[in-house]
């Protein structure tokens, strides 16, 4: 046991794949033999542009954090896993004591941890060690892959429970990417009665009603929120009671703030234009609120127990897989999007 090839950011488009010495777990930690890791949009940032944001690649970063693996070995104080478990890996371990992980908001954290978010190492590699109790144990009926895109998941419900999706939820989502895609799919299990997309792509929106969307409409660049806000009530007979906004873009935002029922929640996921132009007055009148949502908390087991019930089918997200010694192309296929490509998943036990 000595492979630990790795898929490394130097910076900018300067992706290789080299070995580095296998880890030794804390007493707290895990060594994990990684088996799938999906390639998500901020990882084709950082390797397209060396930066999301304010986090900016500054020195070589093991890429990947959607992950899942198998126990290889245990810290002596880890007593809930061992040799041979399967487990999902949460990606971001908090400091455990400031205001927010003591509060239990720990995805607030300024001190977390975060795989691929520079200058954390990912695990995008053979072997990797992770705190323990961020490691989720898998019931016999999930795969490994599922593990992996339980990460994503977590996103979507996360929003949901932002944007309080309950029982007879009439949920609103904008933009059908992968983000979209999950919050669409974390709805329904939550209970929403309905749930409509919008999109500028029409396949993606037929993706999202092969996926259960029970409505999509589908928008251009110049349609007005006026006319996106009467398609979307013409389709759903009604207003939308709770919006997930999964696009990032201004225009999404503005429709959003249109249609929403009054009383209702505006989630915001999408992270996109940085200053965006909106009037605010008219939903402040009507109480909409407008809710940040930032990764997960607490959202794994939750996320686990959608799949392992049945409740979610995040498989079907699953357009393409690559091995770990093929990862440019497979970050290649997540960037063009070539071949339909909605979740590209990267195998990383050696063959
Ligand atoms: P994506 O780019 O694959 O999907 C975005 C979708 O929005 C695309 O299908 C695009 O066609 C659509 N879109 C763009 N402009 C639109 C418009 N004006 N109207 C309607 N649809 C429009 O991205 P993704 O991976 O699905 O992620 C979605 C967003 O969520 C991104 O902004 C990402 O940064 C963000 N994100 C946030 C968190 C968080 O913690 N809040 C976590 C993960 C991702
Ligand atoms: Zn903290």
């Amino acid at each position: 046991m000595t492979d630990n090839l790795s898929a490394i950011l130097y910076k900018k488009q300067d992706l290789r794949l080299e070995q580095r010495p296998i880890p030794t777990p804390k007493d707290d930690e895990v060594l994990l033999k990684i088996h799938s890791v999906g390639i998500c949009g901020s990882d084709v940032h950082y390797w397209a542009d060396g930066q999301v944001a304010d986090f900016v690649v500054k020195a070589p970063m093991v890429l990947g954090h959607e992950s899942s693996g198998v126990v290889e070995s245990v810290g002596k104080k880890v007593t809930h896993l061992k040799p041979g478990d399967r487990v999902a890996i949460e990606p971001g371990v908090p400091c455990r004591t400031c205001k927010f992980c003591k509060n239990g908001r720990y995805n607030l954290c300024a001190d977390v941890v975060f795989c691929a978010t520079p200058p954390w190492n990912g695990n995008l590699c053979r072997y990797y060690t992770h705190a323990a109790d961020f490691c989720y144990k898998l019931p016999d009926n999930m795969t490994l892959e599922e593990g992996a895109l339980l990460e994503p998941l977590s996103v979507g419900v996360h929003a949901c429970r932002r944007a309080g999706v309950t029982l007879g939820s009439k949920v609103l989502v904008t933009g059908a990417g992968p983000i979209g895609l999950v919050s669409m799919m974390a709805a329904r299990a939550l209970g929403a009665t309905k749930v409509i997309m919008i999109d500028l792509v029409k396949s993606r929106l037929e993706v999202a009603k092969q996926l259960g969307a029970d409505h999509v409409v589908h928008v251009t660049k110049t349609t007005s929120k006026e006319e996106a806000a009467a398609k979307i009530l013409d389709a759903l007979g009604e207003q939308p009671d709770k919006v997930i906004e999964c696009s990032g873009a201004q225009a999404s935002i503005r429709i959003a703030l249109e249609v929403t029922e009054s009383a209702g929640v505006i989630a915001l996921v999408g992270h996109g234009e940085h200053d965006i132009n909106i009037s605010i007055a008219d939903a402040a009148c009507r109480e909409v609120e407008v809710r940040g949502v930032f990764r997960y908390v607490n959202e794994y087991p939750l996320s686990l127990a959608m799949v392992a019930s049945g409740k979610v089918d995040v498989k079907k997200l699953i357009t393409h897989r690559f091995k770990l010694e093929d990862t440019l192309e497979a970050y290649e296929t997540a960037r063009t999007g070539a071949g339909g490509a909605i979740k590209v998943v990267i195998n990383c036990v050696k063959q």
